[in-house]
C-alpha cells in the first residue's frame, strides 16, 4: 500500500475508570508499550484521549507492524486494539485513504457499515454525513459490498482525532487487565506443572509484578526438570518482560521428613516447608503475597482442610487465582498463553518424590504440627535457605 501511513491504536480498558491515580496507571502502561516497541523497531509512542498511538518511524518499523501488533495484544490494560490508516483531517484525504486502504482489510467481506466519531468538533461534516461519504467511497471501490446497518460483518470506523483522521475496519480485543506494575509485587510458587504458570499469568494480568520461587530436589529431580521450569519462566516474560526465579533445594528436608515423620503427612509437611521458605523469599524480595496454582479439591493437598494447614505455615497472605477453576479451564488458558506444551513435558517435580500412598485429605492442624516437630524445622529451613540461587530472564523476540 503505497503512501498509506498505517498505525496501531490501543484503547484503554479499566484504566479509564481510575480517578486521580490515572496518570500513574497510564505511565505504567506506556512503559510496557515502549519496552516492547524497542524490541521490535523504531516507533513513536504517544498517548491521548484514552488511546495509545503507535506510529512507525521508518520502513523497517512499518514492515514489522504485524509483530508490533501481536505484542500490543499482550499488554495488560488495553481493552481493544486495531490497525488503522492515518491521514490529514480533510474529506478528500479521508476518502482517498479509505479507498486505498480498506480493500485489503475487507477481503472476503460482503456487508459493512460506517461509523464516525469526531473528537475534533471543528471538523466541518457531522458524523452521519462523514459516514455517508466514506460509505459511498467504499461502495465505489468495492462494488460487490452492500451496506447492512443492523448486522454488518465489518464496522468501518472513521475517527477524527486531535492531529489526524484514522480509518479502520474492525478492532480486536486487548489483553484486558491492569497495567503491569500497578498492583505491587507477589511471589509465585512455580512448579513444572500446568497450573502455576497460569496462576502467575492471572496475577500479572491484574497488574502484579511477579517473582518466582522454585523448589527442587536433586538428585531425585533431574536437570531436565529444572530446565523445564526455567523455560516456563522464560515463556512468562512474554507478558511481564522480566522475571526472577529463586531456586531452593528441598533434598535434605524431604529425606528428613521421609525418615522421621508419618508417611501420610509427607506431602502436607513438604508444602508447609515450601510456604515457610517462600515467605522468607517474599520478605527478602519485598513481595507482599504468595501466589500458587492450587485449585480447590484438585488433589489431596488441595482440600479445604489441607489448604488451611498449608496456609498456616505462610507468614504472608496466599493468593490462589485458580481456586475456583476446573482443570479444563486452566488448560484452556495455559494453551492460550503458550505454556501448555512445556508444562506437559514429562519430568518429575519434587512433589512426586516419596509421595504417600494414602495422603491425608482431612488433616487436623495440631496433628500436622506435631508431626512437623519430629524434625528440626528451623535448622532445616536455614540449611535450605543456604542453597538458594537466582536466575533472571528477559523477554526475547
Ligand atoms: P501445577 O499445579 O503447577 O500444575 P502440580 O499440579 O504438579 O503443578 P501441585 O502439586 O498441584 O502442583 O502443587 C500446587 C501448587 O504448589 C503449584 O501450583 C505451585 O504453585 C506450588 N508448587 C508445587 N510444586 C512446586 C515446586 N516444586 N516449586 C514451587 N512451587 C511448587
Ligand atoms: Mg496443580
Amino acid at each position: 500500500m503505497e503512501n498509506i501511513k498505517e498505525v496501531i491504536l490501543c484503547k484503554f480498558g479499566e484504566v479509564v475508570l481510575k480517578g486521580t491515580n490515572r496518570g500513574t496507571f497510564e505511565a505504567q502502561l506506556l512503559r510496557d508499550v515502549k519496552r516492547r516497541a524497542k524490541l521490535i523497531g523504531n516507533y513513536n509512542v504517544r498517548c491521548a484521549q484514552s488511546t495509545v498511538y503507535i506510529e512507525p518511524k521508518d520502513e523497517a518499523a512499518e514492515a514489522a507492524l504485524d509483530a508490533m501488533y501481536a505484542q500490543m495484544g499482550k499488554v495488560f490494560g488495553f481493552a481493544g486494539l486495531c490497525r488503522a490508516a492515518s491521514c490529514e483531517k480533510n474529506l478528500e484525504a479521508i476518502l482517498e485513504t479509505a479507498k486505498a486502504y480498506l480493500p485489503d482489510q475487507m477481503r472476503g467481506v460482503k456487508t459493512f457499515k460506517c461509523e464516525s466519531k469526531r473528537s475534533d468538533k471543528m471538523f466541518p461534516l457531522s458524523s452521519p454525513e462523514l459516514s455517508g461519504e466514506v460509505g459511498g467511497a467504499i461502495l465505489e471501490a468495492m462494488p460487490h459490498l452492500t451496506v447492512n446497518l443492523y448486522e454488518p460483518e465489518v464496522v468501518v470506523r472513521i475517527e477524527i482525532r486531535d492531529e489526524y483522521a484514522y480509518i479502520h475496519a474492525g478492532q480486536d480485543r486487548g489483553a484486558g487487565g491492569m497495567p503491569l506494575g500497578s498492583a505491587g509485587k507477589g511471589l509465585l510458587l512455580l512448579s513444572g506443572g500446568i497450573d502455576s504458570p497460569v496462576a502467575g499469568y492471572m496475577m500479572m494480568k491484574r497488574g502484579m509484578e511477579v517473582d518466582c520461587v522454585h523448589f527442587e530436589s536433586f538428585p531425585y529431580t533431574s536437570e531436565a526438570a529444572h530446565e523445564k521450569v526455567m523455560q516456563l519462566a522464560a515463556e512468562l516474560t512474554e507478558y511481564c518482560g522480566k522475571i526472577k526465579v529463586h531456586v531452593i533445594s528441598l533434598t535434605h528436608i524431604q529425606e528428613e521428613l521421609r525418615d522421621n515423620c508419618e508417611e501420610d503427612y509427607f506431602t502436607l509437611l513438604l508444602r508447609r516447608f515450601m510456604m515457610k521458605l517462600a515467605s522468607r523469599v517474599a520478605a527478602e524480595q519485598n513481595c507482599h503475597v504468595l501466589v500458587t496454582g492450587e485449585s480447590l479439591g484438585q488433589v489431596a493437598s488441595q482440600t479445604l482442610k489441607a489448604l488451611c494447614v498449608t496456609d498456616d505455615a505462610a507468614t504472608c497472605p496466599v493468593f490462589r487465582p485458580l481456586i475456583g477453576m476446573d482443570k479444563e479451564e486452566i488448560i484452556r488458558i495455559s494453551r492460550q498463553i503458550g505454556t501448555f506444551d512445556t508444562s506437559i513435558l514429562p519430568y518429575d517435580d519434587c512433589c512426586t518424590v516419596f509421595t504417600p500412598r494414602h495422603p491425608r485429605t482431612q488433616p487436623e492442624l495440631e496433628k500436622v504440627v506435631a508431626e512437623e516437630a519430629k524434625v528440626d524445622v528451623e535448622s532445616l529451613l536455614d540449611e535450605a535457605w543456604g542453597t538458594r540461587t537466582t536466575e533472571v530472564f528477559y523477554q526475547e523476540i
